[in-house]
């Protein structure tokens, strides 16, 4: 058995029996997005600090909060409980009191979309489902194609045709079904969706699919977990989507509704300022998706967010804030955060420091403040990105005088 109670209506609060319905049929694919309710006294009785300390180090250790009984052997085994790192030397320079960083980076296909494509993979097989598909910009398709892969299932990928080649590599790596599409993010998203009708395939797009962000939810137990005896004040998270966000927030919520923990944190987040519909929509303005610039951050480039209710939700549940940042502010977090923490982040990953810097400035956060960021992709996931950040090396002829010349420059 497992302990849903429910699933709900985001848009209009109608309420359906877990594996009732993938979305809302009142309100419809594009605005009926539902949330996986738990019965949490039950979650309560189960979920102790001290039944968690004898679990194994994975995000499966939060079984009575995912979205399967204990019937269903979760596949692969090896995601989730990645490491929190402190990083003094980087909250200096951002002018903080306490970073930590939950570093994601070190997933098994080096992005936090590894616990949403584990759920999605693990749900696909117990239903007995062949294949599995999703659209994404990167990451959630390469997460999808090593779960798969390691789950011996097929995936089958859209792909809009900006996706960086590190990202592509790794798909076809993973011997995934690429579907490159020529067309927009969106465009390519609609024909997922209609492709996983035509064919049946297990559908893996966390907006669509209810029980994905009950993934994404593992990163807001670990860091309410591994941060239990130190609460953190913030968690700051990049906005795509928004199902990370959301995720993330619901865990944290969840995790302390549980009294697993004390306290909870209040969510940071961050839109790139080209593509921020959510962050306009919290700063007072109306809520109107598409873009008026661009970023180069390719994870979180989604100027029609799909999840924008969970997003906003979150930030004014937790009485949080949202930001926006430069790609230049973005290139000077990867390239501070790689010098001061030995962390390597994509672009989404580091707007979640360059947001802190931000903050800061605005005053939203003060001298002491205490923040863990989310370290959502590694930096490898796009060399050309990263190369755009990080400076050139010194080219030299092979004698130690070029060498020392440089040394003496400091
Ligand atoms: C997907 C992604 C995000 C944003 O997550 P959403 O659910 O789309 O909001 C941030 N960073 C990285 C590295 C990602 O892959």
């Amino acid at each position: 058995m497992s302990y849903m109670s429910g699933l709900v209506c985001v848009a209009c609060g109608a309420r359906y029996a877990p594996g009732q319905a993938m979305w809302c049929p009142t309100c419809g694919l594009d605005e009926g997005i539902l949330d996986v309710e738990f019965d949490l006294p039950a979650v309560r009785r189960s979920l102790t600090r001290a039944a968690l300390a004898t679990r194994p180090a994975n995000h499966w250790r939060y079984r009575e909060l995912l979205p399967f009984g204990a019937d269903v052997e979760p596949v692969p085994r090896e995601i989730g409980w990645t490491p929190m790192i402190e990083a003094p030397r980087l909250a200096a320079a951002l002018g903080i009191g306490r970073l930590r960083l939950k570093d994601d980076s070190r997933s098994a296909s080096a992005s936090f979309k590894d616990r949403a494509s584990s759920v999605g993979v693990t749900l696909a097989v117990a239903a007995g489902a062949s294949d599995i598909a999703c659209a994404s910009t990167g990451n959630a398709a390469s997460s999808l194609a090593h779960c798969a892969a390691a789950a011996g299932i097929r995936a089958n990928i859209f792909v809009s045709e900006r996706i960086p080649d590190g990202k592509l590599a790794q798909l076809l790596a993973y011997g995934a079904r690429v579907f490159r599409v020529r067309g927009t993010y969106d465009e390519a998203w609609r024909l997922c969706m209609r492709a996983c009708e035509t064919f049946g395939w297990y559908n893996r797009n966390c907006a669509v699919n209810p029980y994905l962000v009950e993934g994404k939810k593992t990163g807001g137990l670990e860091i309410a977990e591994q941060c239990a005896d130190d609460p953190t004040e913030w968690v700051a998270a990049s906005i795509g989507d928004g199902c990370s966000i959301a995720g993330v927030w619901k865990g944290l919520r969840q995790i302390h509704e549980a009294g697993v923990t004390d306290g909870r944190p209040r969510m940071l987040g961050v839109q790139a300022e080209g593509v921020a519909p959510i962050a306009k929509a919290l700063r007072g303005g109306n809520y109107a998706p598409g873009a008026d610039g661009a970023t180069y951050a390719d994870s979180i480039d989604c100027p029609v967010p799909r999840n924008w209710r969970k997003a906003m939700n979150a930030i004014r549940e937790s009485d949080g804030a949202c930001v926006t940042v430069t790609d230049d502010e973005i290139r000077r977090a990867v390239r501070e955060t790689g010098r001061l923490t030995g962390v390597f982040a994509e672009p989404a990953a580091a707007a979640a420091v360059a947001a802190i810097a931000t903050a800061r400035r605005d005053g939203i956060l003060g001298a002491n403040a205490s923040v863990v960021a989310v370290i959502s992709g590694n930096g490898l996931k796009d060399i050309a990105g990263a190369r755009s950040a990080v400076g050139e090396p010194h080219s030299i002829t092979p004698d130690l005088d070029a060498v020392r010349r440089i040394v003496e420059k400091g």
